[in-house]
């Protein structure tokens, strides 16, 4: 950190404060410019990105391939609506059904609108494939699950602070406690077309099923008839060391649900991809967008994919997600209750008696380090699978003094 010798930080904090509807409590930084695992504030500070837009930048931030295509495809062609086809369209949709191993590919913008996607598709290919009888299906998808923030996803929300006073509810969904297999058996029946899950819960706190869970899943669905539809939005894509969470256990669900890192930090880019059995039950007019599959969001998330198949950043999710790991696991005791997670991943649950995650948050960022609490004392560590070994040791040394200037 170098010395502050403006101070444009507190009037730019303000300005937001007064002009912006108060949706988020966003930590008191104004980031002006940004490279690789790292930001730089407005007053010329530096500090490291330990959350990555909740892994919207696992390539970390302006990557150079990344921006290059970008900078490219922005002096061809950026938008045509989907009325017409334009090149890079074809190529993206290929490319993105190879690296999931499916047949078919339906681009959207944002992760909700990739998760409304998958229910639509859940539906109409259980009342045209499965025969579940008309405007009665079923999703059964788990407790302290974030799939975005919709009126339809924010009804199947067990977090009452995403749910409370936005209703009439969208029915249709039946909530199971995560990592419960029993419970989820017994929630399926005839009506049920899919089952919704994070393989790994973000949000939540990078909460980790219990091994075998995603396997029990997927024979459960098999077995009854139902689709696996997989939320791999922040799980997907490099981020635990694998290209998908799922493929920790071997797993592959009917459908993957695809954006943040998908759009290389640089436009909102999300997909599903599933079978031609599944998401070819749609027929034009049924379902759309007209950002979804521009030129440039097509352009930036096939250098995206053109990472992910060199197998780099996956490998060094798992290595230097290794490292992270064993830091935090010698601070559990020291301050922290539990830690979980896989690859650059991480849930730090701090010891409520020492302080919330919001003021632990604030202390890590006097010291350089950005990352955010989510859900009381816990705190989200999702760095850049750019950052190295040694800028892990430095922000888990932040996070030991932070714990012990607490009394740890
Ligand atoms: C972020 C997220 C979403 C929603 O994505 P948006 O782009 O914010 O709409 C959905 N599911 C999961 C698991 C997420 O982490």
């Amino acid at each position: 950190m170098t010395a502050a010798v403006t101070n444009r930080t507190a009037p730019a904090v303000a300005e937001a404060e007064r002009w912006t509807a108060h949706n988020y409590h966003p930590l008191p930084v104004v980031i002006a410019e940004a490279e690789g695992a790292w930001v730089t504030d407005v007053d010329g500070r530096r500090y490291l990105d330990c959350l990555a837009g909740y892994s919207a930048l696992n390539f970390g931030h302006r990557h150079p391939a990344l921006v290059a295509a970008a900078r490219e495809q922005l002096d061809r062609v950026t938008l045509t609506s989907r009325a017409f086809l334009h090149d890079q369209f074809g190529p993206f949709c290929h490319e993105l059904a190879q690296l999931c191993g499916k047949d078919l590919v339906l681009p959207m913008n944002t992760g909700a609108e990739a998760v409304e996607t998958a229910i639509k598709v859940s539906r109409k290919w259980g009342y045209k494939v499965k025969g579940v009888p008309d405007g009665r299906a079923t999703i059964v998808v788990a407790d302290g699950n974030f799939h975005g923030r919709t009126t339809t996803i924010v009804s199947f929300s067990t977090d009452p602070e995403a749910r409370a006073d936005f209703g009439p509810y969208t029915p249709g969904f039946r909530v199971v406690p995560y990592g419960d297999l029993d419970a989820m058996a017994a929630a399926i029946d005839d009506t049920t077309v899919a089952v919704l899950l994070e393989p790994i819960q973000g949000e939540a706190g990078v909460l980790v099923p219990p091994a075998g869970y995603l396997t029990g899943v997927r024979a459960l669905c098999t077995e009854r008839g139902v689709l696996f539809v997989a939320d791999e939005i922040q799980s997907g894509l490099g981020r635990t060391g694998d290209t998908f969470a799922c493929d920790h256990e071997g797993v592959v669900p009917d459908m993957y649900v695809l954006g943040k890192a998908l759009g290389g930090g640089i436009v909102p880019v999300s997909a599903v991809a599933a079978g031609s059995d599944v998401l070819g039950v749609l027929r034009p007019g049924e379902h759309g967008s007209t950002f979804g599959g521009n030129p440039l969001a097509c352009a930036v998330a096939r250098a995206v994919i053109a990472l992910l198949n060199t197998g780099e950043p996956q490998a060094r999710a798992k290595e230097v997600g290794a490292h992270l790991h064993s830091r935090l696991a010698d601070l559990v005791g020291h301050g922290l209750t539990a830690v979980r997670g896989r690859g650059l991943w991480a849930g730090v649950d701090i010891d409520p008696a020492l302080m919330t995650g919001r003021a632990a948050s604030e202390r890590l960022m006097a010291r350089g380090v950005l990352a955010k609490d989510t859900h009381g004392s816990t705190l989200r560590l999702a760095p850049p699978l750019v950052v190295t070994v040694d800028e892990i040791d430095a922000a888990a040394d932040a996070i030991t003094e932070v714990l012990k200037n607490s009394g740890a």
